[in-house]
């Protein structure tokens, strides 16, 4: 795990050294076709660094093989997965078969690439497969969108999700760290219809994501209230939160630590971790016939002290 630019320029240059016959042909592969920026001498070893990363790429799906990378009888190369969907070479159109490429595998194990993220502000370089253990957990790599009612396909950084939020999802935004919510429907006994809904608390320079849900816990019909955070785990135990629900002379209270957004919301659901209130006890707090659910959340967050 190097960060820091001398560390990488020198192992750059090593790695020139080794493959030297390599950097010339693909320098030449890559140029008429795309912008591997001029080629600065000082930057050299960079700049084949990038080549022998387009060697690497799948011709197909455009992301990098990683072993086993197959090849056609013509040596056409491109990634297993890619391999298993075509019968046919994608260039050459002869037929696949079962060819590995074993130099280009080795090859692949053998450098030391930057994190898929550097444009997102990662400074680290990683050998092959320590680079995809890291990218799937890379503090950098973009958040989902943690909007719930549909499977929004939307990812990016913490920013860009607070404006899509405002913007595609219409989700309400509040200032301040307390809170009182109301959610009112007219028919609680349809619990697949209802209700989830998010509203959006920005505290302590963080944005938090307040949850409401109706869904039924095996066969019983639950609402569940929950705070997500939107950054990482680390930040995320930084707070605490409480929610309290109430009304008709009861009343819940729940503690909790908010969950980073990196969590899914059906995860964060699945485990329970917020506050849970049964259909009867919610038709308690909503008092009158129980013919419409009325719930007034209640709740607050704090930073823990470090
Ligand atoms: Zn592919
Ligand atoms: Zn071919
Ligand atoms: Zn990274
Ligand atoms: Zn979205």
């Amino acid at each position: 795990m190097t960060s820091g630019g001398s560390t990488y320029e020198s192992k750059i240059e090593s790695r020139n050294a080794d493959y030297g016959i390599a950097t010339e042909s693909v320098e030449f592969r890559a140029s008429p076709h795309r912008k591997v920026s001029t080629l600065n001498v000082s930057k050299r070893g960079i700049a084949s660094n990038t080549a022998v990363h387009e060697l690497l790429e799948c011709p197909v799906c455009m992301n990098v093989m990683y072993p086993p990378i197959h090849q056609c009888p013509n040596g056409h190369t491109l990634c297993s997965k890619c391999q298993s969907k075509v019968r046919c070479c994608p260039i050459c159109r002869h037929e696949l078969g079962n060819i590995r490429c074993l130099a280009l595998e080795r090859v692949a194990e053998s450098l030391e690439l930057p994190c898929r993220y550097q444009i997102l502000a990662c400074q680290d370089i990683f050998p092959y497969h320590g680079r995809l253990r890291h990218e799937q957990n890379c503090r950098f790599r973009p958040y989902n969108c943690p909007y719930a009612g549909a499977e929004c396909p939307v990812t990016g950084d913490i920013p860009f999700l607070v404006a899509h939020l405002k913007s595609d999802h219409k989700v309400d935004m509040h200032d301040g760290c307390t809170f009182n919510h109301r959610y009112v429907k007219s028919n609680p006994q349809d619990v697949e219809n209802a209700t989830w809904m998010l509203t959006v608390f920005n505290c302590y320079g963080y944005q938090f994501c307040l949850h409401f849900e109706a869904f039924n816990l095996g066969t019983a019909p639950v609402y569940m209230a929950f705070i997500r955070f939107m950054g990482d785990d680390h930040d995320a135990r930084k707070f605490s939160y409480s929610l309290e629900v109430g009304g008709n002379g009861r009343k819940m209270t729940w503690q909790g630590i908010p969950r980073s957004i990196r969590d899914g919301h059906i995860k964060v659901r699945d485990s329970m971790d917020g506050l849970i209130i049964q259909r009867s006890m919610a038709l308690f707090f909503s008092g009158g016939n129980r013919q419409e659910l009325k719930l007034k959340v209640a709740g607050r967050i704090w930073k823990e002290q470090a």
